[in-house]
């Protein structure tokens, strides 16, 4: 009972003309928060500790969004990092941020997110999700990334109580507990507007039914647009880009918002991912080889790449996408040794672990292998390699020369890769697995204020409503930085964080 305490939960007789009568359901609430991933969770976990009662929609059967695919969440002078002396400063953190977007992003909305970020972990420590780790995003780039320790519950109660899922469980847990009320299979379809202000949300029941609820202010949180193919082709340059961890990210947030007369931003951006194939898991030994930074050619057989730009994945996201986005990564089978029986030189992140023996890349690589859907080739020789590929084997071969004799005299002649990561394509068998360009969500969104206020045309913040998480934009530029690891979680959180508690003082809840 106490879950739905304070919602009045009313029918309405609604009669359309000529048609028979429809039962509507009314809510009344303080907050609504469409999405309960990890802006909108964050968002509603804050909302109940200023007080407020709290309706959240989710589209899916379960809570977690994307969040349940993150390892850490950026902060900058948090006590983790203190203990242990890392110094990344927020105002280093913050001019990082705006300098690699060249000021296109939102300088307010970024320095209200990194100067609440510390203070946001010791938030989520008194919640019960405690840090396991502080990391870097890219390789050797700043401590910042703060990775997630197991729950209680894990491994034997829960077994996915570790990383952000874990903070996701937290936030589940929280808002039944203290009132909040989270309707699965509902989403969210329209906002209610009256008189230039936004006074709720109309929602689909699992049943069919609409549900309309009245709130002071609403939070949307639906997680960009991933999965929206219409929206990726009007605004994303390589639309064909493969979504990991998304389903259901149909810009509908966003498409309610603009329909209020909200502006949107950066809608071009998405979070370009270490290249890929669809439907392989993020962990997936076969992709783990192919993306170890060692030879990687265009559809011709010409390298277009220092291989090791996939350390800081935006990069070789961008530069595959640039070359048309077909790469193919080639190696041989001394490589595919190393990589087998002393393991892996490049970690992905936490999901194959630096030093990782790839003992099921095999497996992998064979069962691809038998379908010939034109993901993974093997051959005896380069020129039979280049034949099964489409290639002329005399390219392919003089590019192969050129590596080989880079490899030799540690140093790349081509595009100045570390000499670490210069190795000879030599010994057969030959192995060629296909990189296509991948992401973890999109980045444009709502137009908001630095306090997440969504904008109209004018620049104006429209009465009521508030956008976070990847349904906002202002974050980034045209590109996606690793440079700061935990990012774009810490961003959905804080900012989920900041428009809770803009959102009360708007409603007159909190001063
Ligand atoms: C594999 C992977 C690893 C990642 N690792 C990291 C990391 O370590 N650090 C980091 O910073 N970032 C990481 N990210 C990115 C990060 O997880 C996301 O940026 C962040 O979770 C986005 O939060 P969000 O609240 O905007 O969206 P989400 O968490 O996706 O939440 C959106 C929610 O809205 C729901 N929804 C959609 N439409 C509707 C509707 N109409 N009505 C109601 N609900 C709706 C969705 O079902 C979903 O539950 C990773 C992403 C992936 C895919």
């Amino acid at each position: 009972m106490r879950r739905v305490r304070g919602i009045a939960m009313v029918f309405v007789a609604l009669f359309a003309f000529a048609a028979p009568a429809l039962a509507e359901k009314e809510m009344n609430t303080d907050v609504v928060v469409v999405g309960a991933g990890t802006s909108g969770l964050a968002a509603a976990v804050q909302a109940l500790q200023l007080g407020a009662k709290v309706v959240v929609l989710e589209k899916q059967a379960k809570v977690g969004g994307t969040g349940s695919f993150c390892e850490g969440v950026f902060a900058a002078e948090s006590k983790p990092q203190k203990r242990i002396g890392i110094d990344v400063s927020k105002d280093f953190a913050f001019k990082l941020i705006m300098n690699y977007s060249h000021w296109k992003a939102n300088g307010a909305l970024a320095k209200n997110f990194v100067d609440k970020s510390a203070e946001t972990i010791d938030w989520l420590d008194d919640l019960g999700v405690k840090i396991e780790y502080v990391g870097v995003g890219g390789f050797g780039g700043p401590l910042t990334w703060h990775v997630i320790a197991p729950g209680p519950d894990y491994p034997d109660k829960n077994p996915r109580d570790f990383h952000c899922q874990r903070m996701i469980n937290v936030f589940e847990k929280y808002v039944q507990d203290h009132g909040g009320k989270i309707l699965l299979e509902t989403p969210g379809t329209d906002l209610i507007a009256e008189n230039g202000k936004v006074v709720g949300v109309v929602a689909k029941e699992k049943s069919g039914e609409q549900l309309k609820i009245r709130a002071k202010a609403v939070i949307i949180a639906t997680g960009g647009f991933a999965n929206n193919k219409e929206m990726m082709k009007k605004y994303v340059e390589y639309p064909e880009v493969i979504p990991v961890g998304n389903i259901g990210k149909d810009g509908d947030g966003i498409r309610m918002a603009e329909k209020a007369g909200a502006q949107l931003e950066g809608m071009g951006t998405v979070e370009a991912y270490r290249p890929g194939l669809p439907g392989f898991h993020p962990a997936d030994q076969m992709i783990a080889l192919a993306v170890q930074p060692y030879f990687w050619v265009t559809p011709r057989g010409e390298r277009y790449v220092d291989e090791s730009s996939v350390e800081f994945w935006p990069y070789a996201g961008n530069a595959i996408t640039r070359i048309g986005g077909t790469a193919y990564s080639i190696f041989d089978e001394s490589t595919r040794k190393l990589a087998v029986e002393k393991g892996i030189e490049m970690p992905l992140g936490e999901w194959v672990l630096q030093g990782t023996k790839l003992a099921k890349f095999d497996d992998s690589f064979n069962k691809e292998l038998a379908k010939k859907r034109g993901f993974a080739f093997k051959a005896d020789s380069i020129e039979d390699l280049a034949k099964q590929l489409n290639m002329d084997p005399k390219i392919l071969k003089a590019s192969v020369e050129t590596m080989n004799k880079s490899a030799a005299v540690r140093e790349d002649s081509e595009f100045n890769k570390k000499s670490k990561y210069l190795r000879p394509i030599a010994t057969g068998p030959f192995y060629a697995v296909k990189l296509l360009p991948r992401h973890l969500g999109t980045l444009g969104g709502v137009k908001i204020s630095g306090n997440t206020e969504a904008l109209n045309a004018k620049g104006e913040p429209i009465p009521g409503l508030y956008a976070v998480g990847t349904d906002s934009g202002g974050m980034y530029g045209d590109s996606y930085d690793l440079l700061l690891g935990g990012g774009t979680a810490g961003y959905a959180i804080n900012s989920g964080r900041i428009a809770a508690e803009n959102a009360l003082k708007y409603a007159g809840m909190k001063k």
